[in-house]
């Protein structure tokens, strides 16, 4: 039937395409009921410093749905980003993640510990994001001086200075910013300092293969030096070796996370074996 229709013209019954539309139509109402559902829980990744003391966490949110069992991030966050849903999801991973750090606050092991949680540029462009936080905050009761939000370069395509403002707002009451996949995307160097950051992360890519490909060396070690240089901390992801740990260290490296000291797990699990396993201050 589309024949006459010629090369340009979009084919409406492509049944592929229409497959594709229908599973994503799905997906996207399986995760909206699996907010509703209670599906969604938080893993915790232990981040240590050059000494192997450990400094905190990052929260990484889980899907566990009945029909379709355990659904990676990298298939339900680029979906919930572009359904918009990514604003209620990034919701629900901060009143959990400010919940844990109430209960980390109440013990001796984990009070001092800071949790970092992941946010979107959607979550961030929303008009009432800083009150979201606020409001978070003040019902959980949790020290907004442990909290540390990773945000990404793509942040910095539109509106800098709306993002700056909303940062500088959080910061201000103690809130802490790292940006995540450093590297990898856009930073123009003459934003990054206008940014009130504490951290760069060092995208996991330059991570994997720092020790073989020189590139990647040269990549890490400008970044360190770059993290030097604007005073912030810089923390490698993705560290699977002590090989990689130690080449990072002899550049200044300050912090680590990755399969090295262990994979995210769940709270109970990270209290029990993670903590202990940790040198305490
Ligand atoms: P990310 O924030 O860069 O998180 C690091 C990812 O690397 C995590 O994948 C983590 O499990 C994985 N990882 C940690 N150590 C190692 C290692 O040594 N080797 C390897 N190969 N991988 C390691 P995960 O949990 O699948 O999350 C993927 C991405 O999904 C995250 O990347 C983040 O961009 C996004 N994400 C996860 N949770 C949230 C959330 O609550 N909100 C938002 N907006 N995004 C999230
Ligand atoms: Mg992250
Ligand atoms: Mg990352
Ligand atoms: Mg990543």
């Amino acid at each position: 039937q589309s024949k006459a229709a010629g090369r340009n013209v979009i084919r409406f019954f492509d049944p592929e395409m229409q497959a594709l539309i229908a599973d994503r139509v799905e997906m996207e109402e399986d995760l909206r009921n699996g907010l509703r559902n209670d599906e969604f829980f938080l893993c915790y990744q232990p981040q240590v410093d050059n000494q192997g003391r450990l400094l905190g966490a990052e929260a990484l949110l889980r899907w566990r749905n009945p029909k379709r069992g355990m659904i990676p991030p990298s298939t339900f966050i680029p979906l919930a980003e572009d359904s918009g849903l990514i604003v209620s999801v990034g919701n629900w991973v901060m009143y959990a993640a400010c919940k844990q750090l109430v209960l980390w606050a109440q013990q001796p092991l984990t009070s001092s510990l800071t949790l970092a949680v992941n946010v979107s540029a959607k979550q961030l462009r929303q008009m009432d994001f800083v009150d979201q936080i606020v409001e978070v905050l003040n019902v959980t009761g949790a020290n907004p001086k442990r909290l540390k939000l990773e945000l990404t370069e793509s942040l910095m395509v539109n509106n800098i200075e709306d993002v700056i403002a909303k940062m500088t707002e959080l910061k201000n009451i103690g809130v802490g910013f790292s940006i995540d996949d450093f590297g990898i995307g856009y930073s123009s160097l003459s934003y990054l300092k206008l940014l009130p950051l504490d951290q760069l992360k060092i995208d996991q890519s330059f991570v994997r293969d720092v020790l073989t490909d020189p590139n990647d060396a040269v990549i890490a070690r400008t970044i360190i030096a770059l993290g030097k240089s604007l005073n912030l901390q810089v923390i490698a992801e993705g560290v699977e070796t002590l090989s990689q740990r130690e080449f990072l260290d002899n550049y200044g490296c300050d912090a680590y996370q990755g399969y090295l000291f262990s994979k995210p797990v769940p709270a109970d699990e990270f209290e029990r074996d993670v903590v202990q396993t940790f040198e305490h201050f």
